[in-house]
């Protein structure tokens, strides 16, 4: 018998993807981080949605409550920072196992409801079910400037690839804890004007990978550009996978990804809104290869796998 987890999450997605047709007034369905509708002259409006599940992506022993309500929400944020969007409503669902504690559930809304008060975000509604598991979904909507939206389409050959903060070993706590890059995606527009972006939930080459897919180009990365984190030296030394190897295909790091044409970056900025920029490697032709070189001299090439965080 043929199961899900036979053609995957990815296979998953193009399946649903296949039987959709074109609708007037999407801009955007399945495959960017958002989906993109068109309503306001002008406007666009960014949709998005992402679900935890106990045991799968949270454990009640090891995250607070309050760190799960963040999270959900963080990212969702995550998603519409892709974009270069800005939040604005939320739906929240539960499915609640009925001896869950008033008190695990009055901690878990102390915690989305508060980071929502920061970010500006309005809860306007959502669902509840009983369920065996404990989980919880967020649709989150925000909004844009129709000429400030960007997709994972459009990076285009010679285009360099940036990358914010540093990279790997969320494990160690920043998947819980870690700030959506909101602002930092909207001064990336402004100076950089970006060819494509894309937030790191998958892993860097995994989600580059999505960016290649979707603007049928190659790229080539360069490892020693890669920044690389405290946390993924430090994963390194406990199970002795490089450091380099986990800031490449760690999963949620919720940092961004973006391209952009050489010429419209005349000097690059180190930081912006306070945040470490990289240049890590170019995109090319060569449809959908992705090289990994040891630096922009190309003297060596590693081989790389199809690697990242993958569901089923
Ligand atoms: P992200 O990691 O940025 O949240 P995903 O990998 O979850 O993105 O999803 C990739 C694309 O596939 C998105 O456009 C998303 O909306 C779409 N997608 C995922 N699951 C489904 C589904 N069950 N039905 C329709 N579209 C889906
Ligand atoms: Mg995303």
């Amino acid at each position: 018998m043929r199961t899900i987890k036979d053609i995957g999450e990815f296979g998953l997605i193009e399946l649903i993807r296949k039987r959709l047709r074109h609708t007037k007034g999407v801009i955007k369905g399945i495959g960017d981080d958002s989906a993109v509708i068109s309503q306001f002259p002008g406007k666009l409006q960014l949709l998005t949605t992402d679900t935890l599940v106990e045991n799968i992506d949270f454990k009640m022993k090891e995250a607070s409550p309050e760190q799960v309500g963040r999270k959900l929400l963080s990212v969702n944020l995550s998603d519409i920072a892709a974009m270069g969007g800005v939040p604005k409503y939320s739906l929240l669902t539960l499915g609640l196992p009925a001896k869950t504690s008033m008190s695990w559930l009055n901690r878990f809304l102390k915690g989305f409801l508060s980071l929502s008060a920061r970010y500006k975000v309005k809860l306007i509604g959502g669902d509840l079910s009983n369920s065996g598991t404990l989980w919880t979904s967020l649709v989150l909507i925000g909004m844009i400037e129709r000429k400030n939206c960007v997709y994972r389409c459009g990076a285009r050959p010679g285009d360099d690839i940036f990358v914010t903060g540093s990279l790997g070993g969320s494990i160690l706590g920043k998947h819980f804890d870690f700030k959506p890059r909101l602002n930092e995606a909207r001064e990336i527009i402004k100076r950089f004007h970006p060819t494509s972006m894309i937030d790191i939930s998958d892993g860097l080459i995994q989600d580059l990978r999505h960016i290649m897919e979707e603007s049928a180009v190659g790229a080539d990365v360069f490892a020693s550009a890669i920044p690389i984190s405290d946390a993924a030296r430090k994963l390194s030394r406990i199970d002795k996978r490089t450091a380099l190897m986990h800031a490449m295909t760690d999963g949620e790091d919720f940092e961004l990804i973006f391209t952009a044409k050489s010429s419209s970056v005349k000097s690059i900025p180190k930081k912006i809104a306070g945040i470490r920029i990289s240049r890590i490697g170019t995109i090319h032709n060569n449809n959908r290869e992705l090289s990994l070189f040891d630096s922009e001299e190309k003297k060596k090439k590693f081989l790389l796998s199809k690697s990242g965080y993958k569901h089923f």
